[in-house]
């Protein structure tokens, strides 16, 4: 048995039928399929993974302890087992096929995550994950509501966010402190914005930073053209702004002679 550390966020899950349903979450096409578990611990989620047919399954763990266990239960996936931290991992090196993402992720890193997931979204196709269900509240959240923030207009922008079921504290050991959701990711068709994606999510990161502030005040580090400023959008807040919105300010910032430096 591992035995539970927090600074790993490990709580690991207990309930059989939940596992077997994340799993299942899973949409996996025909063909072979390059699936990455992120932080298996004791594998709850992987002994259901091994059983499915056409899939290349890796494992990413950090914890030399969950590493050990796993080496001895899944003998057959011993070569797939990468130690390591997920954050540090070089997707690119690892396949140049699509890669499914799936996991009950540690929860301390779950933003850590997503962002990490956004960055090689031409590789990752979809990703299913277990995490606080705060955060998957604020990643599925569309406009218009508090909670709708960046990680929400990122994401989306690439992905099709689905909220799947809630888990209660209890089905896990240690039980952590908060409601757990899982949600599932799957990919867009958009390849590239029709914008230039660094001052898009300029845009997206500015406007938010001081969410309670119109777009006029909470833009202003940005020393927009003066035609942007007067435009009537700069009178909501970044929160009332859909992804789209946030695409079609973007082309008119750019169009109007982009950022000005100072
Ligand atoms: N999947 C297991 C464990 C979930 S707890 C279950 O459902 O029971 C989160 C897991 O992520 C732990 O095994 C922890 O060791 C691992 N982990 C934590 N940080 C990590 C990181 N940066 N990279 C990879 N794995 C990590």
């Amino acid at each position: 048995m591992v035995r539970p550390k927090k600074f790993l966020g490990q709580h690991f899950l207990k309930d059989q039928n939940i596992a077997a349903k994340i799993v299942d979450a899973l949409v996996l096409p025909q063909e072979k399929s390059f699936v990455l578990e992120i932080g298996p611990g004791m594998g709850v989620l992987t002994q259901f993974l091994v059983k499915k047919e056409n899939i290349d399954l890796h494992l990413a763990e950090i914890d030399r302890e969950s590493v050990a266990y796993l080496k001895e239960h899944y003998p057959s996936h011993s070569e797939k087992i990468i130690e390591g931290d997920f954050l540090e991992l070089d997707l690119t090196r690892l396949t140049d096929q699509n890669i499914y993402v799936i996991g009950n992720f540690p929860y301390n890193i779950s933003s850590q995550i997503f962002f990490k997931v956004l960055e090689h979204r031409s590789q990752v196709k979809q990703a299913v994950g277990m995490i606080q269900k705060e955060v998957a509240d604020r990643i599925a959240e569309k406009e218009g509501s508090k909670t709708y923030g960046i990680l929400s207009v990122l994401l989306q922008a690439f992905y099709d966010i689905e909220l799947l079921f809630k888990v209660p504290p209890g089905v896990f050991f240690p039980p952590p402190k908060v409601m757990s959701a899982v949600i599932r990711m799957t990919r867009n068709n958009r390849d590239h914005l029709p914008c230039d994606e660094a001052l898009f999510k300029k845009v997206v990161k500015q406007g938010f930073q001081n969410r309670r502030k119109t777009l006029r005040n909470a833009l202003k580090p940005l020393n927009l053209p003066t035609q942007i400023l007067s435009l009537q959008q700069m009178d909501l807040r970044a929160e009332q702004l859909s992804v789209e919105d946030f695409i079609s300010l973007t082309l008119q910032i750019e169009q109007a002679g982009g950022v000005r430096r100072v």
